[in-house]
């Protein structure tokens, strides 16, 4: 897309699996990932129609935080077709960023399903945007266990939302497109072997996205990982900022996905 301030890239690895049950579409303004669960094929086709529902951002050239609203509602209607034609309970995270348009000014719109996560790169440090729908997460949450012994917890794997399940709503940010901001987008194949300041050093040593991408899942395959493994690398040009346009990112709570508008946008802070 010429003269666009956003560019991406994205790789996957199917790791010591049977299946690649991970998706992910880095196309235009739509940077995000899905990974998939369920048995007969079911994890597989419901992150592919979870990547499907969000085609269409890809060759608009201008999209609104409504817009993504909108996908993700169809996401869910995708899923639930899946289901139908399977019999079965898929399901998928729905993780990424969306260069849209609000209020005159260009932002990464974060969305997040599930514990599939976004960070952002600043220097060589890794910084989580999402917090992941897991029971790990809820107990770091509560206090009742650290973020170190959330990572050895016999449970780490069970997730608490995803696009599939009944709930409506999904969480979202607006992070300022700041120019030169890099935002890595993975899937646990990635999150649950590579720490947190591997993934900022490694993400900050590699120049173009798809080289970061692909460095990324080498070294979740060279650390062992047991499940499928993929990354997304957002990139930030050269976005303008116009003066008027608020400071900082902000958190937006409790997406309404019923309202057309997208008014129900909740600035809040982080
Ligand atoms: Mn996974």
């Amino acid at each position: 897309m010429a003269g666009s301030w956003f560019t991406g890239a994205g790789a996957t690895d199917i790791g010591p699996r049977a299946e690649n049950q991970d998706a992910f579409l880095s196309e235009g303004p739509v940077q995000i990932v899905a990974d998939g669960m369920g048995g007969h094929a079911g994890g597989a086709q419901a992150s592919a129609a979870v990547v499907e529902a969000f085609r269409s951002l890809a060759g608009a050239s201008l999209v609104a935080p409504s817009d993504v609203v909108k996908a993700v509602s169809r996401a869910r209607a995708l899923v639930a077709d899946v289901a139908e034609r399977i019999f079965g309970d898929p399901g998928s995270t729905l993780t990424g960023a969306i260069a849209v348009e609000h209020e005159g000014a260009p932002w990464w719109f974060v969305i997040n399903v599930g514990d599939s996560r976004v960070y952002a790169i600043d220097g060589a440090s890794a910084h989580q945007i999402t917090i992941d729908h897991s029971h790990v997460q809820d107990l770091v949450t509560l206090g009742r266990i650290t973020k170190e012994q959330a990572e050895h917890h016999p449970d780490r794997n069970i997730i608490t939302r995803a696009i599939g399940d009944m709930l409506p709503g999904f969480d979202g940010w607006l992070v300022r497109a700041r120019p030169g901001l890099r935002l890595v987008i993975a899937s646990d194949g990635l999150t649950k072997v590579v720490s947190d300041e591997r993934i900022g050093a490694v993400a900050a040593r590699e120049g173009k996205p798809q080289a970061a991408a692909h460095a990324l899942v080498a070294q979740a395959i060279e650390l062992g990982t047991n499940d499928n493994v993929t990354v997304v690398v957002a990139d930030t040009l050269h976005a303008r900022t116009p003066a008027h346009a608020a400071a900082g990112p902000w958190q937006v709570w409790g997406i309404d996905e019923d309202d057309e508008d997208g008014d129900t946008l909740e600035r809040g802070s982080r």
